[in-house]
């Protein structure tokens, strides 16, 4: 298409050239045409010279009524026609043959010969000038017969010139008008396609627009499900963060935060079931949604983890707010055709100047609080106070020097007997754990068992004490029970069983020597995974003990489907034995069941000989405390060895 349009142009610009240059040589030929005016011009000067000589024959004959005021008025009428015969075209014309010159010079001779006579003499001799001027008559006539001929000629000619130009102008305008044609079809052509491409523009705008849409309303949906909880529709930690940053910005406006976690749910979670537990969620973040004095904001944080930020309120009013929503999400749920109820422990932090705080110090804030809101037993509310972050710190400091004791092989183990009160013998040993921190001086495993839990090292603490306990044990002269302590952690580690049996493996001691120690509370979470692993270890003949019996949440259901050897009735009930006749029943109560049960009994803290008395009275054979003997070091054993 481009090459026949620039062909077009080609055309259209050669022949506009050609057609320019035609109308040039047409308007010569013309010009040339125009010449013809030369041999009217010669033939009338002829024909005046015929006059003149025609009225100076009659002037000079005398019978006629011709003055010489008509001859005047002939010769100048001559004389100014001879002029023209000297001018342009006629001028060469005359000088193209010598004869033409001649015939013209002689003319000119003769008529200014007769203008000097007439004006020379009152009788001028004309006869001889008529003479001469009667000779002039041929040439004359020869002269415009030569005229008329060779303007014919041109005439021929221009005309044969004008119609070869006529003819190719016909032909170019031909041309011109066909390129017209050729360029009017394009136009339409073109036309059509523009009408064409500018529908499928159309389409395509149309679609495009359309497609703009969809890609808005997913990117909407994109950014709603990358800032909110895709199982309670709350906003998500993403959204959290960027609307406590810009809660924080804002001058004059008080901040409060509330960290939200569920009591127990990794419980409900476990036993109940994972979908369940997703109802419950669900549930929980309906009431937070229907609160009745609506927050800033409520959102999950993940799990069970829930944050909710206030703005302008007073520390007073933001923790009646926290203690009223505790009421609300502690109220029973109905899931399906079950009644569960679930509490929540809340940290919560407020700054009335929020300018000077950092949204991340705000968080760390709120969650020491929450942390001790969960470890305490009676207040699941806590508000920050400047002490905790203290704490926090004391606590972060313990637990790196506690994770740099386990990476040493620094946490020792301390040993104490398990004996008969009625015959004094010894019949086994419980290992403790110990650390003696360098500035701290002793830190209680009540403190460092749970931390180490916290920092996920309880594993690898509690493979070293138990391997360290094996070998202690078999080292003794008696085959004595070694009874070694677990926490929950440790028994739900799916290599639980596999680091037993190589501590067993190791040492070499005789399973049937190792008794493992075990909580109540660590039945609550997977039971049936607890059972078997426990099974499993009986199968190899390691007893099982349940320790701190009483404490707990013990049903009689645990008694009878957990696989045990021994109940440690816990040293809280020993302490008002003596003095008090209930306390002694219970331990009575307990001690029957074991005998009824078939299950070693061992009351522990026993501290006095009255204590130990009492307990042989009421029927017990085994006994632990300070009275027979503190927790010892190792090298405090060489007498067993
Ligand atoms: P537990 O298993 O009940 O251990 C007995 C605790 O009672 C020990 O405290 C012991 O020193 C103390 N005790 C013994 N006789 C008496 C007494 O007559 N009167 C009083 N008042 N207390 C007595 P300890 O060593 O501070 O251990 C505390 C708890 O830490 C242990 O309680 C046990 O639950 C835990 N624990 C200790 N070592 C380990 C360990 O290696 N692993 C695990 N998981 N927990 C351990
Ligand atoms: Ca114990
Ligand atoms: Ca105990």
């Amino acid at each position: 298409m481009i090459r026949f349009l620039s062909f077009l142009i080609a055309v259209f610009i050669v022949t506009t050239i050609y057609l320019s240059n035609t109308v040039q040589e047409r308007q010569n030929v013309l010009r040339r045409v125009a010449q013809h005016n030369d041999t009217w011009a010669i033939s009338q000067t002829v024909q005046e010279f015929m006059r003149l000589e025609a009225t100076l024959a009659l002037y000079n004959a005398d019978t006629y009524d011709v003055t010489l005021d008509d001859v005047r008025l002939r010769l100048d009428i001559m004389i100014s026609r001879m002029l023209t015969m000297r001018e342009g075209t006629i001028k060469l014309f005359m000088g193209e043959m010598p004869t033409r010159e001649r015939t013209m010079n002689t003319l000119f001779a003769v008529v200014t010969d007769l203008d000097t006579s007439l004006n020379g003499s009152e009788t001028p001799d004309l006869a001889p000038i008529l003479a001469r001027m009667h000779e002039l008559e041929r040439p004359l006539t020869t002269l415009s017969a030569q005229s008329v001929q060779l303007s014919w000629a041109r005439v021929e000619k221009n005309l044969v010139a004008l119609e070869r130009i006529h003819r190719i102008s016909g032909i170019v305008v031909t041309i011109l008008i066909m390129c017209w044609c050729g360029l009017l079809l394009i136009l339409q052509n073109h036309n059509r396609l523009l009408k064409l491409a500018h529908k499928r523009g159309k389409i395509l705008n149309n679609s495009l627009n359309e497609a703009g849409e969809e890609l808005r309303n997913k990117n909407r949906s994109l950014h709603y499900a990358a800032h909110h909880d895709s199982l309670t529709a709350l906003p998500n930690r993403v959204l959290f963060w960027g609307e406590l940053e810009t809660a924080l910005q804002t001058p004059d406006c008080s901040v409060s935060l509330l960290l939200l976690d569920l009591d127990e749910f990794k419980t409900i979670n476990d036993t109940m079931g994972h979908d369940f537990g997703d109802v419950l969620l669900h549930q929980v973040s309906e009431r937070m949604r229907r609160f009745d004095v609506k927050p800033q904001m409520f959102c999950r944080l993940g799990g069970d983890e829930f944050a909710c930020l206030l703005l302008g309120k007073t520390a007073e009013d933001s923790q009646a707010y926290a203690h009223d929503l505790a009421i609300d999400i502690a109220a029973p749920y109905q899931l399906s055709d079950r009644r569960v109820e679930i509490g929540c422990s809340i940290g919560l932090v407020n700054v009335p100047t929020p300018s000077v705080d950092d949204a991340q110090e705000l968080f760390k804030r709120a969650d020491i609080a929450l942390y001790r809101a969960k470890a305490s037993r009676s207040d699941r509310i806590c508000v920050f106070e400047p002490f905790m972050q203290g704490e926090f710190d004391d606590r972060t400091l313990l637990e790196s020097d506690l994770r740099k004791a386990i990476g040493q092989g620094e946490i020792e183990v301390a040993y104490q007997v398990q004996v008969c009160v009625r015959t004094d013998e010894l019949r086994g040993i419980e290992a403790l754990a110990r650390w003696n921190h360098p500035t701290r001086g002793h830190i209680s495993p009540n403190i460092f068992i749970p931390i180490a839990e916290d920092i996920g090292l309880i594993r690898e603490l509690g493979q070293h004490i138990l391997t360290k306990a094996c070998a202690e044990a078999v080292t003794w002269a008696t085959p004595l029970k070694i009874a070694v302590n677990l926490s929950t952690m440790q028994m739900q580690s799916p290599e639980f069983i596999s680091v037993v049996s190589e501590a067993i493996r190791v040492t070499g001691l005789k399973p049937n020597r190792l008794e493992l120690e075990v909580t109540e509370s660590m039945l609550l979470d997977k039971r049936e995974d607890i059972v078997i692993a426990l099974n499993d270890l009986r199968r190899f003949g390691i007893t099982i003990a349940l320790d701190d019996f009483g404490t707990g949440y013990s049903s009689l259901a645990v008694l009878r489907d957990i696989p045990f050897d021994t109940i440690k009735l816990d040293k809280s009930f020993i302490r008002d034995i003596g003095h008090d006749k209930e306390a002694e029943a219970l331990v009575k109560l307990v001690i029957d069941l074991g005998q009824t049960m078939n299950k070693f009994i061992i009351i522990e803290g026993v501290e006095t000989v009255e204590q130990k008395e009492i307990i042989r009275k009421l029927g017990g054979h085994i006994a632990q405390g300070y009275l027979f003997g503190h927790p010892v070091p190792a090298t405090e054993l060489a007498h067993l060895r």
